[in-house]
């Protein structure tokens, strides 16, 4: 008897072995880390690196040993609609929910039964992790199946910003990778494969950049102090000595626009060397060419180009909403750049396919995987940017280089190839192509009113989330009364 169970066990052990060959060789890439990297509000062309490579070393070189997305799109102008697009990789519109804030016409949901990317991942065995500075990132449930969330705001969790001393400006942003870096040396350097999120609330407004990064500033004659300009941001708030940059914004002179993108870029700068910091991290563990690394943003943001300044609720002109998108890893072509016109909502079920993971069966961005083997993308497919602030009501539909925005007052339409900045509106020029759009435009509304989930509609209400969320709210300027981010 005991021959016999010895004689099976080392049968089983052989055939366990065999099958885990086999199951490594089918699958494609069995081992391969995943690290998706957000810079919240960071404009497409904060990522120049033909004219401003010292703004964004480590981006660059990360965009160098992969493909980057020229054209990539929120799936809105601010962060809760945008993060709902991209964690379940469909229009918001179809997770919408009634809600009591008088500035949404909707907010949103993704119930629970939606199998999101981190936790088919996490079924695979993989740990997962998520710090985020921006815990509107978080709101629509669209955290599932992360195991480990951390909630940065400022040098470390649950930091009061009216308890920090005005003195320091607000340099405590640079400071957050002091507490996240041990975390992530932690995940890193752990066995087993991990999907590590970090989300970085800048560039976001207030455009106050570590020390170190003012030191060379230089600038034109200005009527403020540089202590005035460094607290522009997302609403008034006195207690803070902050004043509402989308107000003050249309007024400044050109040296103080100037000023301010300066600022804005220079916060740019602190942002890649933060993500300097990560890719060592990896380098560190010698994980760098078994990872593969995202970056992206969740919106972009004005600078007065259509008149409007900050993000969201405002306008859905392309510096609102066009966002870098780069991936980088193992078996990623290199040196690729995509110039088709994507959205974010087809960034998880990429990385589904890659990772040969079965999620967002519910999603309707389309694979980028050809685009990541170096190959064509196929035909392009039209998709929409969504703005829910009740004032406003706007969508913007993409198809191939034209793109209609639909406002109440009317529909503008631009040729982005022939006028990538949006000067002329060509409307009445190609009433075709605007009849198109239009129904376009029609149809992803009616497809993701088809798809809406009723679960979303059993979510807590907006009114009750917890007081430490509202607070984070109203600190980033998203609750004023007057202004909407
Ligand atoms: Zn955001």
């Amino acid at each position: 008897m005991a021959h016999r169970r010895i004689h099976v066990s080392t049968h089983y052990r052989v055939l366990l072995i065999v099958l885990m060959l086999m199951v490594s060789g089918c699958s494609p890439t069995p081992e391969v880390n995943l690290m998706l990297l957000v810079a919240d509000t960071f404009r497409a062309d904060a990522l120049d690196c033909s004219e401003h490579r010292d703004r964004t070393p480590h981006l660059c070189a990360l965009s160098e040993r992969g493909v980057v997305f020229e054209n990539a799109y929120a799936g809105g102008p601010w962060t809760f609609p945008s993060t709902v697009a991209l964690f379940s990789g469909t229009s918001p519109t179809a997770y919408e929910r009634a809600t009591d804030e008088p500035k949404l016409v909707a907010s949103y949901w993704v119930p629970d039964e939606e199998v999101l990317l981190a936790e088919a991942l996490s079924d695979r065995g993989y740990r997962t992790a998520g710090f985020f500075e921006n815990g509107i990132a978080l709101r629509a449930n669209v955290g599932q199946g992360i195991e480990t969330h951390a909630l940065f705001d400022g040098v470390g969790p649950a930091v009061d910003f009216s308890a920090i001393p005005s003195s320091i400006g607000f340099e405590f942003r640079g400071g957050r990778n002091a507490g996240m870096l041990p975390l992530l040396q932690e995940i890193v350097t752990a066995p087993g494969p991990y999907f590590l999120i970090q989300w970085m609330m800048d560039p976001h407004a207030v455009y106050s950049p570590p020390p170190s990064f003012l030191s060379d500033l230089t600038h034109g004659p200005l009527p403020r102090s540089l202590e005035y300009y460094l607290r522009l941001g997302n609403g008034d708030d006195p207690r803070r000595g902050i004043r509402d940059l989308a107000v003050v914004g249309p007024e400044l002179a050109p040296a103080e626009l100037q000023l301010i993108r300066d600022l804005y870029h220079r916060e740019v700068r602190s942002v890649d060397e933060r993500i300097g910091y990560v890719l060592r991290a990896l380098d560190h563990a010698e994980a760098r060419d078994h990872t593969l690394v995202v970056f992206t943003s969740d919106h972009g943001e004005g600078f007065g180009e259509h008149g409007g300044f900050l993000h969201g609720g405002r306008s859905l002109h392309d510096e609102f909403v066009r966002v870098p998108l780069v991936i980088a890893g193992p078996g990623v072509a290199r040196g690729v750049r995509v110039s088709d016109r994507v959205s974010l909502i087809d960034l998880m079920p990429t990385l589904a396919e890659w990772f040969g993971v079965d999620a967002l069966s519910h999603a309707t961005g389309r694979s980028l995987v050809p685009a990541l083997r170096g190959e064509a993308l196929r035909a392009s497919q039209p998709f929409w940017v969504v703005d829910v602030s009740r004032q406003r009501g706007h969508a913007a539909v993409i198809d191939g280089d034209y793109k209609l925005i639909q406002r109440p007052e009317g529909g503008v339409l631009y040729d982005l190839a022939a006028d990538p900045n949006e000067r002329l509106d060509i409307a009445h020029l190609r009433p075709e192509v605007l009849e198109r759009l239009s129904r376009t435009l029609d149809s992803l509304r009616d497809r993701a009113a088809a798809k809406r989930n009723v679960r979303a509609l059993d979510s807590p209400a907006y009114n009750e989330w917890d007081a430490e969320t509202v607070r984070q709210l109203q600190t980033l300027g998203y609750l004023d009364p007057d202004t909407f981010q």
